[in-house]
């Protein structure tokens, strides 16, 4: 028997859902606004593709194709269902035209529709079809009662070989599921490919979540606090909580990677709140132990700071260690502040008001946007070394003449910049040169469990500076 051709087979699959939708399941069959297959037949032909292909004697495989259709709900009043139909409705037509006879359609969300190839030749061929589909999405539209919209289209690609032989028809969506995220991820009317890495990826981030939750459960999970020092002293002014977890398998985990999976599992408040109350009650204690108000430095999540209750948890940490709030840093990033600044605004005046002080970290890393500074109320700046460091001499002379910059900003708008990541004493003489005063960073001490952060008090106030001969010293010794 000769091998079935795509066409052939999506036909076939064409003439099994017409079946359907002539039967008593008509309307789970089609979906009643585009006309187009509904979900679970899809994902049944999904399944019969990956199972045909067992047998097949061609190299071509089964592959799935994911466009997202964005931009409908801003493009129409919101909540007009009718109107939201008619674009989706439109987008569809426009996109089964592209696809013609070589895959199966489907609408496989409000705003997603997946396309099944049978048998596919290469992915070039799917590829080149995304394109089109992009530009067909793209191209604006006129609306019955004269509005004209403009979408954009997201794809991601999938193949079988990608997600493995014993793959299921949820492992297909999955995958392109995946391959529409990370295309999401690099702009608008973007198209990826999923690749094995990115399945494993996904799969390890799975396990590391499911580990979390037992780990946040369990109270697996610690905290270490680096120093923020005078610069000129070295004397530490407060800490900075740094989350810690050490997996029973897998040793140290970076908060850098298992922070974004705990927003990810819905963990992230859980994690936050445990990081903020263990910081302010043991900041609290070695303020009082050591007679000095030291400052504690909290990292947010952007999740976090969504929460309707977050300034509350804030208040409640507060209230139950006894740390005044004017000793409370929360430190965020752009993006922790980028999907909603103007839910970041509110959070953070009302936090101000109350005392707490609101750090914007990494500044230098992400795109530095000065339009932050000028929209949100800020306190603190902390600069990234990369604001120290070049490739070459012009170009480090650049980083501290926009340092200079930055500093001259902040002294005009109330804000205090901070230095992190100082590594060597270079980088804390032109610190200091710039007129920077306070920062944190290896040079003086690494993040330190409780015990060696009271070590480090414990040296500092004995009397006579027993640590800035220790920094002298050691100063003398890097210069020697
Ligand atoms: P961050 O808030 O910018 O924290 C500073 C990071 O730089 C820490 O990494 C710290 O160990 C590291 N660091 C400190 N001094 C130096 C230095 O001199 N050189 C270099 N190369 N690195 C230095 P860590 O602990 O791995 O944390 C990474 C990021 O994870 C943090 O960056 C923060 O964004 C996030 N994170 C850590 N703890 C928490 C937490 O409790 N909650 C949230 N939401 N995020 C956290
Ligand atoms: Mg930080
Ligand atoms: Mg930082």
């Amino acid at each position: 028997m000769p091998p079935t051709t795509s066409s052939e087979v999506s036909v076939r699959w064409g003439q099994k859902a017409e079946r359907n939708a002539a039967g008593p399941v008509r309307s789970q069959a089609r979906d009643e606004v585009t006309g187009l297959l509904a979900f679970a037949p899809f994902l049944h032909a999904c399944g019969d593709a990956l199972a045909a292909y067992v047998d097949a004697t061609t190299e071509a495989e089964p592959a799935l194709l994911l466009v997202d259709l964005e931009g409908i709900h801003s493009a129409v009043d919101l909540g007009a269902h009718v109107v939201t139909d008619e674009v989706v409705a439109v987008m569809a037509g426009r996109i089964a035209r592209e696809v013609g006879s070589i895959g199966l359609l489907a609408r496989t969300t409000d705003s997603q529709v997946g396309v099944l190839f049978g048998h596919l030749p290469t992915p070039a061929v799917a590829l080149d079809l995304a394109y089109r589909i992009v530009a067909a999405v793209t191209s604006p539209a006129a609306l019955p009662d004269g509005r004209r919209v403009q979408l954009s289209a997201t794809c991601g690609l999938v193949t079988r070989a990608v997600v493995g032989p014993r793959a299921s028809a949820t492992d297909l969506i999955h995958g392109a599921g995946l391959a529409v995220r990370d295309a999401r991820r690099s702009g608008r009317n973007r198209i990826e490919v999923c690749t094995e890495e990115m399945v494993a990826l996904a799969d390890e981030t799975v396990t590391i979540g499911k580990d979390l939750r037992k780990a946040l459960a369990e109270n697996g999970l610690n905290v270490c606090y680096q120093p923020l020092v005078d610069l000129a002293s070295g004397q530490a002014l407060g800490f900075e909580a740094l989350v810690r977890w050490t997996h029973p398998v897998h040793g140290a985990v970076s908060p850098a990677r298992f922070v974004p999976v705990a927003e990810q599992f819905g963990l992230i408040s859980e994690l936050g709140a445990m990081v903020l109350s263990t910081a302010t009650a043991q900041i609290a204690q070695w303020s009082a132990t050591f007679g000095v108000p030291l400052a504690a430095h909290v990292n947010v999540s952007g999740m976090d700071l969504a929460q309707e209750d977050f300034v509350s948890t804030v208040e409640e940490s507060l209230g139950v260690s006894g740390l005044p709030p004017q000793q409370l840093v929360l430190e965020v990033t752009e993006s922790t502040v980028e999907p909603d600044v103007d839910v970041a605004r509110r959070r953070f005046e009302a936090l101000r008001e109350r005392g707490v002080r609101i750090a914007l970290d990494d500044f230098g890393t992400g795109r530095s946007a000065l339009s932050y500074l000028q929209s949100l109320p800020l306190d603190i700046l902390k600069v990234d070394r990369s604001f120290l460091d070049g490739a070459t001499a012009a170009e480090t002379a650049r980083a501290e003449d926009l340092l200079r910059g930055v500093i001259a900003l902040g002294q005009t708008l109330g804000i205090t910049v901070y230095g992190e990541g100082i590594e060597d004493e270079e980088q804390r003489a032109r610190l200091r040169a710039s007129g920077i005063e306070i920062g944190q960073g290896y040079l003086f001490a690494r993040p330190l469990p409780p015990e060696d952060a009271v070590a480090l008090l414990k040296v500092q106030s004995t009397p006579v500076d027993s640590l800035s001969r220790r920094l002298l010293a050691a100063e003398g010794a890097s210069h020697a």
